[in-house]
Formats: structure tokens, C-alpha cells, sequence
């Protein structure tokens, strides 16, 4: 969309917002993620999907204590159809960048389970080890990105819901490859050291990642680029269910005073990371 392509620095820099923000406002931290274990067997059919009646089932207290990633997502892409029919540059942007982090998250399968860290299978990193040094390693070099063109999502809850199901089937995966992987690897090579802004490091190796990754088959490319293509097709969508305003034609093209205070404060909140998060 025309809008987007001179704004791609604004995007990737404040696609982290919603992740500065869980060391500020204490419910952020439930945006980004569902237990989906806790409710059941998979296709987990006793958890409704329509907020409502996960309400009065659940109550908001526990559906907020195991995540509530998939609605949430409902909600910003609500909040982005306002922002298109007010014809509002500054809040497109902002809304997009942040809808675009939350959908992502919920492409992660550790995103969608219980063991979110490997915290309960004697596995911890594992979420940063999915999510971060894979793709940090190879993503730019040899992974393809480009996913042609955004589609009109009818039934946006729906196709939320499908990833979310596919995220939480996937995170048993994710979690029993590694633990086969560390039982053959040597002990002594599984992680390496790197300097970093001059603190020194301890992060998985390279040879550790690289076989990682083919055992998985491509998943992590292959959720990534998924997600690519649900986050283009949500602006998209949003666009369209706003009434496809002209968006050579919109008002605040220019962040005001207090978008450029809020960012401050997000910087300053992660920069500090005075901690009130609760999740990944
Ligand atoms: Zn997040």
C-alpha cells in the first residue's frame, strides 16, 4: 500500500512498542500471548472464541491470567479501521506498527503454550533461541521474505484463531526437537560467547542453531513469512472495511508533541526495564 514503503523505519522501530510498553502498563504483558494448553486438547473446542462467551465461561481475571493474544488482536485491528476512516496518518502508522507485533507474536509457538521459555522442561532460552538467534542468523542471508500480495480477510477472527491453533500444535514440536538435539549435541559446543556492546555474551552457537533449524524444516522461516503475510493482509483489511480512503489525502501527517512524549517514555521504560512483565 502506498502509504506504508516510505514509512518501513517508522514500522520496525515501533513494531517493539507493544513490548516497551509491558514495563509500564501492567496489563500490556497479556496482549502478547495465550496459554492454549491450559484449555484443553487440541482443537481446544471448549474455549469460545468470541470474547464474550470467553467471559462468562472463563471470567476476564483468568482469560487475562493465561493471555489474551488472539482478542486483542481484534481489537487493534478495530482501532486501525477508526484510524483509516479518520483519515489520521500519525495513528495508521502507530496502530499498524503495533497490530503488526502483536499478530507476529502469535505466529511464535511458544507464544501459544504454557512451557513459553522451556521453563518447565529444563529448557530455558528456547523462546529467545526461536524468536531472536535463529533468525538473527540466518533470516537476512538466506531466508525469502517476499510474500507477493495482501489478501482481504473476511473473517479476520477466524484466521487469527487458525494461526494460534497452529502455533500452539507447533510448540510440542519446538520444544522435543531441541530436547532431542541438546542429548546428542556435545555439551561443551552447544553455546558460544560474543561481545555485544562490550558485555560478553552467552548465546547458542552457530553449528548449535544451524542443525536446530534443519531439524525443523524450515518452521521458522516458514511461521515468518506467514506472518508477513497476515500482517500485510490486516492493514489491508482494515483499509477496506474503512471505506478505501484516499491515503494520499490524510490529515496528522506529522507526529504531535505528545506521540513524540510517548515514545520518549516507552524508550525510557525499556531502557530502564523496571520490570512488570509477566510473559515473553
Ligand atoms: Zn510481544
Amino acid at each position: 500500500m502506498v502509504l506504508y514503503k516510505p514509512y518501513s523505519d517508522f514500522l520496525t522501530e515501533h513494531a517493539v512498542d507493544p513490548d516497551k510498553r509491558r514495563y509500564i502498563l501492567p496489563q500490556e504483558g497479556a496482549r502478547h500471548f495465550i496459554d492454549i494448553d491450559h484449555y484443553g486438547k487440541y482443537p481446544y473446542t471448549g474455549l469460545p472464541h468470541k470474547w464474550n462467551d470467553a467471559v462468562a465461561k472463563f471470567s476476564q481475571d483468568s482469560l487475562r491470567t493465561y493471555g489474551i493474544g488472539p482478542w486483542w488482536v481484534q481489537i487493534m485491528l478495530q482501532r486501525l479501521t477508526n484510524a483509516f476512516k479518520e483519515k489520521d496518518q500519525s495513528k495508521i502508522l502507530k496502530l499498524s506498527a503495533e497490530l503488526g507485533h502483536y499478530i507476529a507474536d502469535l505466529h511464535v509457538p511458544l507464544h501459544a503454550s504454557s512451557n513459553h521459555d522451556g521453563q518447565l522442561t529444563n529448557q530455558k532460552g528456547i523462546h529467545g533461541f526461536w524468536e531472536s538467534r535463529i533468525p538473527e542468523l540466518l533470516a537476512d542471508k538466506e531466508w525469502d521474505f517476499f510474500i507477493g500480495k495482501a489478501d482481504y480477510i473476511s473473517n479476520t477472527a477466524d484466521y487469527i484463531w487458525k494461526r494460534v491453533l497452529e502455533s500452539g500444535a507447533a510448540a510440542d514440536t519446538v520444544l522435543q526437537l531441541e530436547k532431542e538435539l541438546s542429548k546428542t549435541f556435545p555439551a561443551d559446543k552447544k553455546f558460544s560467547f560474543e561481545e555485544r556492546n562490550g558485555i560478553v555474551i552467552r548465546q547458542f552457537s552457530s553449528a548449535y542453531s544451524r542443525l536446530y533449524n534443519e531439524k525443523l524444516k524450515g518452521m521458522i522461516e516458514r511461521r515468518m513469512r506467514q506472518s508477513v503475510y497476515a500482517v500485510a493482509s490486516f492493514w489491508y483489511t482494515a483499509w477496506v472495511n474503512a471505506g478505501q480512503p484516499d491515503l494520499t489525502k490524510l490529515a496528522n501527517t506529522n507526529f504531535t508533541a505528545e506521540d513524540q512524549a510517548e515514545f520518549d517514555e516507552l524508550n525510557s521504560a525499556w531502557n530502564n526495564k523496571t520490570s512488570v512483565r509477566d510473559h515473553e
